[in-house]
């Protein structure tokens, strides 16, 4: 049996890079599963459902938070977000990481769950570059953009809860900081007993 695969949980506020850099990273890393999260915000030109997102109206996503198949979910700047169990624990029991991209209430909600998850914060090199960031990327209104922005600074305090923090200021090397955390979490002796004992006993 391989080694259980872990969790990976990357949150930061809106506009850091998160999409970005897991983009990067996905195909950097192909041992890694990518969980599509579900929403009922609407789709972004160029995104795909089942890619991007699971785009949902309120009444099919409620109805899977009564069915229960959501790990978390939450109201995230006006809409719901959630991560669907479902394929996780199966990834994970055939040794795949798997990669959640979710905002820092989900995020502190799964660490109440999962506790040998791999909690990873991203943060932009400053406030004023954040804003920079949204208003470039200009994929939402005005308003949007302000209430991303206010919910900002609030959501960086909790950044003290995870484990590890990248400020992805160079983007290549905000993506090498992250792989090599995924990298080096594999090599972390709990996870090597068998391998180590299957040495030992010349088994292999
Ligand atoms: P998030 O998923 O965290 O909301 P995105 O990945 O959509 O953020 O990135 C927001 C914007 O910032 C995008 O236009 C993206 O191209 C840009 N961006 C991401 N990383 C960097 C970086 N290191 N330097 C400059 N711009 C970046
Ligand atoms: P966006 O609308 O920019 O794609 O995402 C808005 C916020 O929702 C981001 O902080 C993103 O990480 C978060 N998010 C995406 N998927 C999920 C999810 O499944 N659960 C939670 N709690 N947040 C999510």
């Amino acid at each position: 049996m391989p080694n259980r695969g872990n969790l990976i949980v990357i949150s930061g506020p809106s506009g850091t890079g998160k999409g970005t850099i897991c983009k990067k990273l996905l195909t950097m890393n192909k041992n890694i599963f990518y969980s599509v999260s579900a929403t009922t915000r609407r789709p972004r030109p160029h995104e795909i459902n089942g890619r991007e997102y699971w785009f949902l109206s309120k009444v099919d996503f409620e109805k899977m938070i009564e069915e229960n198949e959501l790990l978390e979910w939450a109201n995230v700047y006006g809409n719901y977000y959630g991560t669907p169990s479902e394929k996780i624990d199966e990834l994970r029991l055939q040794g795949k990481d798997v990669l959640l991209e979710i905002d820092t209430q989900g995020a502190l909600n799964v660490m109440k769950q999962v506790a040998d998850g791999i909690y990873i914060f991203l943060l932009p090199p400053s406030l004023d570059e954040l804003e920079k960031r949204i208003r470039r990327r200009g994929t939402e209104t005005e308003a949007v953009i302000k209430r991303r922005l206010d919910a900002a600074a609030q959501e960086i305090a909790l950044g003290t809860h995870y484990n590890y923090v990248i400020v992805n200021r160079n983007l290549s090397r905000a993506v090498n900081q992250l792989n090599a955390i995924v990298v080096a979490e594999r090599c972390r002796t709990g996870r090597n007993l068998e391998i180590i004992n299957k040495i030992k006993n010349r088994e292999i």
